[in-house]
């Protein structure tokens, strides 16, 4: 067997290694916070494992900064996988994690290495239990990396245990030598296996949660949050439309006055508000989206004709209620709005839309501020 500090060396140096990568993709991509919190976890974690198993483990000095290094590095981990998980820690909280590196450095520097060891191990194994605790809260993202992911931190979390309780029921408390028993080197196979697991595993991660971002913004509008028109497109073109589907279409009256009177940002805002009332009339499965400057359209499922134009009315009364602030004193804004309802199974959304227009047409040709249905052919 390959002796233990071997073992150490190799998993800080395994650590160090994927730290590297990590603060690459971060250097390109800074919003990826988590990635900086477990390289520098990492940095300091390999610091600490190669200085003790190199260096004479008799100089208390030496033992106790190599192994407080490596607490505040559990930290930084545990405080990435909660950046992770959408948790931010306060600067209180990571203050009070990083004391109980204390309970680990003091009694080592006093000379009672076998007890300040101990403590490290069942502190280390907690930092790692609780890590993957963080990061199942997130599993839905992607279950079978991220149920690897939390196996390798537990598996890692229990060899800390093993050697934290080796020691505890040894309990030679001034030791002066390095601890080495089955736990321990249980604990260094564990660490390289997770140490290597859990790098690429996280850049993995790190890179899909990039493109779901990516992807979720290009479908997004920006000005509004609702869907845009591409996206709209797209989800229509991948299903079938059906009776009893209804496709409403909303164009804002008047609009160009508004931007010409109070200027674009407040123009944006008018937009902005009309978004907002879509919002509250919406039902859960129904799709809102801008199509154009200042064109909106909303898809509803299992709707009948009354239910589709009284939730088009819905939206253009709460949008004319609506105030927006500007320099010269509140305003507000209408909307008109057209209605068609699917009539034939696999009608194209294109078709639809096009008799809704026709309907937001005649809305505008009637006097704007108000809802029209299309006539319904009667068979
Ligand atoms: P109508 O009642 O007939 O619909 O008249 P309208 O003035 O609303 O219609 P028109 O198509 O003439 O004007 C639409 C205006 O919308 C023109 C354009 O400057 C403005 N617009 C388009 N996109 C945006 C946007 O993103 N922000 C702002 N503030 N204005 C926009
Ligand atoms: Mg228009
Ligand atoms: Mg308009």
């Amino acid at each position: 067997m390959i002796d233990r500090d071997s073992l150490f060396i190799a998993a800080g140096l395994c650590a160090a290694a994927l730290a590297l990568p990590m603060l690459s993709v971060w250097i390109h991509n800074r919003s990826d916070r988590f990635l900086i919190g477990w390289a520098a976890g990492m940095l300091l974690l390999a610091t600490g494992v190669i200085l003790y198993s190199v260096l004479p483990p008799d100089n208390m000095a030496i033992a106790a900064t190599a192994f407080t290094m490596e607490i505040v590095g559990f930290v930084i981990v545990f405080v990435a996988a909660r950046q992770f998980a959408g948790r931010e820690t306060s600067l209180l909280q990571v203050m009070l994690l990083l004391l109980t590196a204390v309970s680990v450095g003091v009694p080592i520097a006093l000379g009672f290495d076998g007890f300040g060891i101990m403590i490290y191990n069942f502190l280390a194994g907690g930092f790692l239990a609780a890590s993957a605790g963080q990061y199942w809260t997130t599993r839905s993202e992607a279950p079978s990396s991220m149920a690897l992911l939390c196996l390798l931190y537990v598996l890692a979390a229990l060899s800390f245990f093993a050697c934290g309780a080796v020691l505890l029921h040894e309990a030679e408390w001034i030791m002066g030598r390095r601890p080495d028993n089955w736990a321990e080197q249980f604990n260094a196979i564990m660490c390289i296996i997770g140490i290597t697991g859990v790098g690429a595993l996280s850049l993995g991660l790190n890179h899909a949660r990039a493109a779901r971002r990516h992807r979720q913004e290009a479908r997004t509008d920006i000005l509004t949050g609702l869907l845009n028109r591409r996206a709209l497109f797209d989800s229509m073109s991948a299903q079938d439309l059906q009776p009893g589907h209804a496709v409403v279409a909303f164009d804002l009256d008047d609009f160009k006055a508004i931007n010409d009177r109070h200027g674009h940002a407040i123009g944006d805002e008018v937009l902005r508000r009309f978004a907002d009332a879509m919002r509250v009339a919406l039902r859960e499965d129904d799709i809102a989206a801008r199509i154009g400057g200042e064109e909106f359209v909303l898809v509803l499922r299992n709707a009948s004709s009354l239910l589709a134009t009284s939730t088009a009315e819905r939206i253009r009364a709460i949008f004319a209620q609506s105030r927006v602030e500007t320099a010269n004193g509140l305003i507000s804004g209408t909307a008109s709005a057209g209605v068609a309802l699917v009539q034939i199974q696999s009608e194209s959304f294109e078709s639809v839309l096009h008799r809704a227009d026709t309907s937001l047409y005649r809305a505008k040709d009637s006097g704007r501020d108000k809802v029209v249905a299309e006539l319904q052919a009667v068979a």
